[in-house]
């Protein structure tokens, strides 16, 4: 960690994601000069040394793209930063100081504090949970590449459940997938799995398509939003015809003893419950003295800082920034990558002209539609006025996010597991045993392997 005291400017970034590799990268550029004359410094303080593409993971999950390739390193990308392992834990903006814990405090019990100029508080959402019997036993959330990976070796399990017993209760409840939550991440993951599954049933002597339940469950009365009513019920129409039940209109209301019971009066079992009903703000925005708004998001004016605070600043989905382009007055930008990126840019730039005495610029970016993938080559699109179906909205899907990803090196990576999974068939090992990477040598040696059982949550 850099030690204290200091003369020099040092903006800290809390959250190595979209808006915290972003903000960061380009404050790296623009104060280049400043960074290498020892006059300015950026921290970036993130739980992991990576930033995760998120609209990759239910690729990841499906097996066509590589767990290494949808994360970015943040000491590669961010050569000029210095990136420090650990989570803000709360910050006194009036004495300009973090508290922070790091991978050291699990050793020595000790936080760290870190003092700073500017900040720039990004880290972004969690998943909004209820509390329902059996969730926070059984469910898993779809926000990290360890849950895609570790959906994807479950769902194989499940597979090898299935096919290895004679009990039919068993059988039934592991090919039973339940997904709670019809916006993108729900959605593209379900459609993704199911495409993977259907595939990976043909190297089964005894688990056909047919024999698997996938069920997506939507409060509400219409799925994906972000592609628009039309597009949303044409992807209702394209997930039945493949066999997947769509319940809207319909909350789950247990999973306890892994019994699935539905609003609807359902009840069935099942060893799968993806949660994917919607984000939170982070909690760490609750032990900071920086204005909220209702719904636990930093209030930040157009211009991305904090509101009514000066030296704070904040972007994606932990800020409330007004929509300036909506006709309804008190709009926010909504919680998603295309905003995030683009505000990272603009935060940067004023957190510079901030420090130069230059006028700040004003975030305005109207929403411009979305690109969802539904299992290979299957997606649905609604951007710039253009709706798109199947192949060509899969297609454009691709070729979006392959402009996105960050860094030349992750976009020829992902282009050639594309290439390749075309030319070969795709991966069906579950790797779950990973995981416990010590079970071997802990039986071998005469204890009990620890970990949970083969395909459990
Ligand atoms: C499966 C999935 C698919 C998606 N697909 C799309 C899509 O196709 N299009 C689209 O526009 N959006 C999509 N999104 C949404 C998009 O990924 C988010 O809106 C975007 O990541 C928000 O950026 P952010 O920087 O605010 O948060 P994040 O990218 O989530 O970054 C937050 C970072 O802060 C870190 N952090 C958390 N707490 C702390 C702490 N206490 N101290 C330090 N660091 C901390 C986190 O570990 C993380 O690295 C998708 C999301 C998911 C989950």
């Amino acid at each position: 960690m850099a030690p204290e005291p200091r003369t020099c400017v040092r903006v800290l970034v809390i959250g190595g994601g979209y808006v915290g590799l972003y903000t960061a990268l380009r404050l790296q550029q623009r104060l280049k000069a400043e960074i290498r004359k020892r006059e300015a410094e950026i921290v970036v303080v993130s739980p992991e040394p990576y930033m995760t593409y998120q609209p990759f993971l239910p690729e990841a999950a499906a097996g066509a793209i590589s767990p290494r390739h949808v994360v970015v390193s943040l000491r590669r990308v961010l050569a000029d930063c210095q990136i420090v392992v650990g989570e803000a834990t709360s910050i006194d903006h009036a004495r300009r100081t973090a508290t922070l814990s790091t991978p050291a405090t699990e050793e020595n019990g000790r936080t760290e504090q870190l003092s700073y100029d500017e900040l720039v508080l990004a880290p972004g959402s969690v998943s909004r949970t209820l509390p329902i019997p059996g969730l926070a036993e059984h469910g898993i959330g779809f926000k990290t590449v360890e849950e895609a990976i570790g959906l994807r070796n479950h769902v194989l399990e499940q597979m090898d459940i299935a096919s290895s017993t004679r009990d039919p209760a068993l059988r039934d409840a592991a090919l039973t997938f339940v997904f709670v939550g019809g916006g993108f991440a729900g959605v593209e993951a379900l459609g993704e799995l199911e495409d993977m599954a259907r595939y990976a049933a043909r190297y089964y002597h005894n688990v056909k398509p047919e024999d698997m339940k996938w069920i997506l469950v939507e409060a509400s009365d219409r799925i994906l939003p972000e592609v628009g009513a039309e597009m949303g019920r044409y992807t209702v129409t394209e997930l039945r015809r493949r066999n997947i039940e769509v319940r809207l209109k319909t909350r789950l209301e247990s999973c306890a003893d892994r019994t699935v019971v539905l609003s609807d009066g359902a009840r069935f079992p099942a060893r799968t419950v993806v949660w994917t009903a919607g984000v939170k703000p982070h909690p760490v925005l609750a032990a900071t003295d920086l204005p909220l708004n209702g719904r636990g998001r930093l209030r930040c004016t157009p211009r991305l800082g904090v509101d009514g605070v000066a030296h704070a600043w904040a972007a994606g989905d932990a800020a409330a920034v007004p929509d300036v382009t909506a006709k309804e007055p008190g709009r926010e930008t909504a919680p998603n990558a295309q905003h995030a990126l683009r505000q990272a840019r603009v935060l940067g730039d004023n957190i510079v002209h901030a420090l130069r005495d230059e006028p700040l610029e004003t975030y305005a970016h109207k929403y411009v539609g979305s690109v969802a993938s539904l299992g290979l080559h299957k997606g649905v699109a609604h951007v710039y006025g253009r709706k798109l179906k199947g192949y060509p909205a899969w297609f454009m899907h691709r070729v979006y996010h392959l402009s996105r990803v960050p860094t030349f090196n992750r976009k020829a990576r992902v282009l050639a597991e594309w290439i390749l999974a075309g030319l070969f068939t795709r991966e069906i090992v579950s790797l779950g045993s990973l995981e416990h990477p010590r079970a071997e040598f802990e039986l071998a040696a005469g204890g009990k392997a620890s970990g949970d059982p083969k395909g459990s949550f």
